[in-house]
């Protein structure tokens, strides 16, 4: 199929791409990698009167150190992102979980801004933005404000943007671990997750002192698990220990049954990764 009929605007400056979107009125939509969009249009199940192109926007792609976190520009492709060492040294779990999004030609044009606004619920980055605790600048017509991710994904494929928003970058702060790992099972490699966890840990003598818990593909929006992450502090890290976390894990989430695989199918599938990954993040200390 082809798209309805739209008025294609490509704005030099993010100024002029807020103006652009606020004019059309609600009925504007912003193009990045468009990966997930173009489908979209072609079904006819997005309409918009005005396409607003992103891509001769270059200062919204970057990867830089900022501090304590590493700050990422909404254009920045998955392609960069999966390779570049930055990322690989101060985010590693996000550098493992990039070779998982989807195949390499989507990644070469898809964007981080485009993947966190589709919201997709068994996307790697908006749940990498859920572990990490990322905060997303945001501008609209009124200026910049900043979203937390928690806040941000509402339901699947529905995000807190209104829809005169651009997100111009998102900062992820570095989490100190002495262990971590990222785990999926999808039906194709590139394939959206079945399931996916994802887990950063550090430990004292006596166990785990602080743990980060991250999900998809189990519940309509990434989740972090801070309940676990609590919990996790205080169990033994015993011979029981994979046991109880995937109890811990499995007994958090209420997967939904589709056409990939049953609910009872994701659920026992996300305990089985989960011991899998507290098995690698534990075995790191070594
Ligand atoms: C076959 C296939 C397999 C895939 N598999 C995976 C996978 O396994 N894992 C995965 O994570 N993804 C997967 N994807 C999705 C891919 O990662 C997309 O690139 C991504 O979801 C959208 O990014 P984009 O830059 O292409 O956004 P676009 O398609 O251009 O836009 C997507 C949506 O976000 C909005 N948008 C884009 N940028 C902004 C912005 N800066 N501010 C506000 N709104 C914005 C658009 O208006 C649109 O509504 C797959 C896609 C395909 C086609």
């Amino acid at each position: 199929m082809k798209p309805a009929r739209f008025e294609y605007v490509a704005p030099a400056t993010l100024d002029a791409a807020v103006e652009a979107l606020a004019a059309a009125n609600g009925e504007g939509k912003v193009l990045a990698g468009g990966q997930s969009l173009l489908p979209l249009l072609n079904f006819r199940m997005a309409r918009p009167t005005v396409l607003v192109d992103l891509n001769g926007i270059k200062d919204l792609s970057f990867i830089e150190l900022r501090g304590d976190s590493v700050a990422i520009g909404a254009l920045t492709r998955h392609r960069e992102i999966e390779h570049s060492p930055l990322i690989a040294s101060r985010l590693p779990v996000m550098s493992a979980a990039m070779r998982h999004v989807a195949h390499l030609a989507i990644r070469n044009r898809g964007t981080i801004g485009g993947s966190l606004s589709h919201a997709d619920p068994a996307a790697e980055l908006p749940m990498m933005a859920m572990l990490y605790g990322a905060s997303l600048t945001v501008q609209g017509p009124g200026g910049r404000r900043t979203l937390m991710a928690k806040d941000f994904f509402v339901d699947a494929l529905t995000n807190c943007l209104e829809p005169e928003d651009i997100v111009v970058e998102i900062e992820f702060p570095i989490l100190q671990h002495d262990g971590w790992a990222f785990e999926e099972v999808a039906r194709r490699f590139g394939d959206f997750a079945l399931a996916s966890i994802a887990i950063s840990i550090r430990r004292d003598k006596s166990g785990i002192e602080d743990a980060r818990v991250a999900v998809m593909g189990v519940a309509d929006t990434p989740l972090r698990l801070e309940n676990v992450e609590k919990q996790l502090c205080e169990i033994e890290v015993d011979s029981r220990m994979l046991d109880r976390f995937s109890e811990l894990v499995t007994s958090s989430v209420t997967p939904n049954s589709d056409l990939h695989a049953s609910a009872e199918y994701r659920k026992h599938l996300l305990g089985e990764l989960a011991k899998r990954a507290m098995r690698t993040a534990l075995a790191a200390k070594g």
